[in-house]
C-alpha cells in the first residue's frame, strides 16, 4: 500500500484500523565504480515496499537523500547537513503524529542516517510526542549478516558491498551494463569515524570500504532481500503489538 498512490479519503479509512506507517529512507551517493548512486534508497525502498505489502500496511514516499558528506569526495553524491536532516525527519514524523499515525518505521539503508535519525526521535520525545519511533537498517540485521558471510566470506566490507550491490542488481539490471566487473585489491585500514570527505578519498580512494563489489551477483540479492524482508516484517508485526503508553 502505498501512500502516494491513496486519496485523504483512503489514508482516513486506513487510520481507522491501524497506525503504523513505514517510510524507507536512504542517500543519493558514490557506491564506487561498480556501484550505483542510489543503491542505499533503492535497497530501502524495495524492501520496505514488499514489507508493506506483506503486511497490508501504508508505505510513505522514499526519501532519497541522506547524510553523506565523507561521499563528497565523488562526483554525484549529495548530502545534507546533520541540522538539515534532523530537521526534516522531525517534520515529516510530526505531520504522521498530527493524522494520528502513532508507529513510525524508518527502513534504512544508509548507515550515516543512523545517528541524525535517532536524534531526531530523541528531539520529539524531549517534546513529549506520543508514539513509536523505530529505525531499522536492514544491512544490520544479524541473520542478513550471517547470509553475506556465508556468501562472501571476509569480502562484503562496510561501503559499495556486494551485498547491496546484488540487490541493486536484481532491480535495476540495466544500469549494470555500463559497469566494470574486474577485481581489484582489498585493503583493510585501521580507520576512525566520522571522516570528512577529504579524509574519506585517502583511506578509500576508489569509494569501496574493504568490499568486494565484483562479487555481486543478482541471485544472491535476491536472498539477501528476501531474509531482510522477512526479518523486518517480523520486527513490523511485534512494533504493531506494542501498547501506546
Ligand atoms: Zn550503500
Amino acid at each position: 500500500m502505498l501512500l502516494e498512490n491513496m486519496s485523504y479519503v483512503e489514508v482516513e479509512a486506513y487510520l481507522v484500523e491501524k497506525d503504523t506507517i513505514i517510510i524507507p529512507i536512504g542517500s543519493t551517493e558514490q557506491h564506487s565504480p561498480y556501484g550505483i548512486i542510489g543503491t542505499d534508497f533503492i535497497t530501502a525502498e524495495a524492501i520496505a515496499r514488499e514489507v508493506g505489502r506483506r503486511l497490508d500496511i501504508l508505505v510513505a514516499p522514499t526519501i532519497t537523500y541522506g547524510m553523506s558528506q565523507h561521499h563528497m569526495g565523488f562526483k554525484g553524491t549529495v548530502t545534507l547537513s546533520p541540522e538539515t536532516m534532523i530537521s526534516m525527519v522531525k517534520d515529516i514524523v510530526n505531520s504522521f503524529l498530527e493524522h494520528g499515525f502513532r508507529r513510525i518505521v524508518f527502513i534504512n539503508g544508509h548507515g550515516g542516517n543512523i545517528e541524525p535519525v535517532k536524534t531526531a526521535f530523541s528531539q520529539l520525545k524531549y517534546e513529549n510526542k506520543k508514539g513509536i519511533f523505530e529505525i531499522i537498517s536492514w544491512f544490520l540485521l544479524p541473520e542478513v549478516q550471517e547470509i553475506e558471510r556465508d556468501i562472501f566470506e571476509d569480502k562484503n566490507g562496510y561501503h559499495a558491498t556486494p551485498s547491496e550491490i546484488s540487490i541493486t542488481k536484481l532491480l535495476r539490471p540495466d544500469a549494470f551494463k555500463t559497469k566494470p566487473t574486474e577485481k581489484k585489491r582489498i585493503t583493510k585500514n585501521k580507520i576512525y569515524f566520522p571522516l570528512s570527505a577529504e579524509e574519506f578519498k585517502k583511506a578509500y580512494p576508489d569509494g569501496r570500504m574493504e568490499s568486494a563489489p565484483w562479487l555481486a551477483k543478482e541471485k544472491y540479492g535476491k536472498l539477501i532481500m528476501e531474509e531482510a524482508i522477512r526479518v523486518i516484517s517480523r520486527k513490523v508485526r511485534d512494533i504493531q503489538k506494542i501498547k501506546i503508553l
